[in-house]
């Protein structure tokens, strides 16, 4: 996600403003490096101004994947997560708790198979690990 300043002039040139609550949302994101869904985004931004509004929310997610700012990841958590990381990257999921983290890989290898294209032409892949993080083993470990 780009700076305050550049995001600023983003919104105006969607014709939009940059509103207290927007820009407590960028602020949220930023801070976040959990990928937090909607709901999440919501909680921290609404602790931190009492207006905010999960439409307002939703609306400005919305907004900053259309700008191509932050990207929308289904990892299988049960709810969208939002990433303002939008370089080229690989993540682990825990399959428990839902944490998501950035992974950074050259995963060279990774190509389709001559004849499996099914025509099409392949620009980029992510490469998503399951398993459990380490608090997540801990307890199963406690257990
Ligand atoms: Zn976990
Ligand atoms: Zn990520």
């Amino acid at each position: 996600m780009k700076p305050p300043v550049e995001m600023a002039r983003l919104f105006r040139e969607r014709g939009l403003k940059m509103t207290p609550q927007r820009e407590c949302i960028l602020d949220v994101l930023r801070g976040a490096e959990g990928h937090p869904s909607a709901e999440a985004v919501y909680a921290e931004a609404r602790a931190r101004m009492a207006t905010m509004s999960l439409k307002t929310v939703y609306q400005t997610l919305n907004d900053l994947v259309a700008m191509g700012e932050i990207q929308q990841l289904d990892l299988g958590t049960g709810a969208s997560r939002f990433d303002p990381n939008v370089d080229v990257h690989h993540h682990l999921v825990c399959t428990s708790c839902g944490k998501v983290r950035d992974l950074y890989a050259d995963f060279r290898s990774i190509e389709v198979p001559p004849g499996a294209s099914q025509g099409f032409t392949v620009g980029s892949a992510e490469v998503v690990f399951r398993g459990l993080c380490a608090e997540c083993q801990g307890a199963a470990l406690a257990r």
